[in-house]
């Protein structure tokens, strides 16, 4: 997804060039793309102003679904991750 981003030397919009993948591994002759898969490739969105030429690397923001479901303490009503043994307040065990 592109941002409206102002660029920061001149402020005219910057524009979107797209993604683009970097590896941050090496491909190496024995392994093969192992230590690739290892080491991950990164992707970048890519911002360019048009009127000085700036580029600007963003890593794209993954929006994350996974949230660890909340209780309330039958103790001191905080709320806190369903995983934790107790409560990390008033250090309850239900
Ligand atoms: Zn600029
Ligand atoms: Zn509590």
């Amino acid at each position: 997804m592109a941002k409206k981003l102002l660029c920061l030397r001149c402020e005219t919009p910057m524009q979107y060039l797209g993604n683009e993948e970097f590896q941050l591994g090496k491909t190496g002759w024995l392994m093969g793309d192992l230590p690739n898969l290892l080491a991950g490739a990164m992707e970048l969105e890519i911002y360019c102003c048009p009127h000085c030429g700036k580029i600007e690397f963003f890593r794209p923001v993954e929006i994350s679904e996974y949230q660890i479901a909340q209780v309330e303490c039958p103790n001191c009503g905080a709320t806190h991750d369903i995983d934790d043994p107790k409560c990390p307040f008033c250090k309850y065990r239900p």
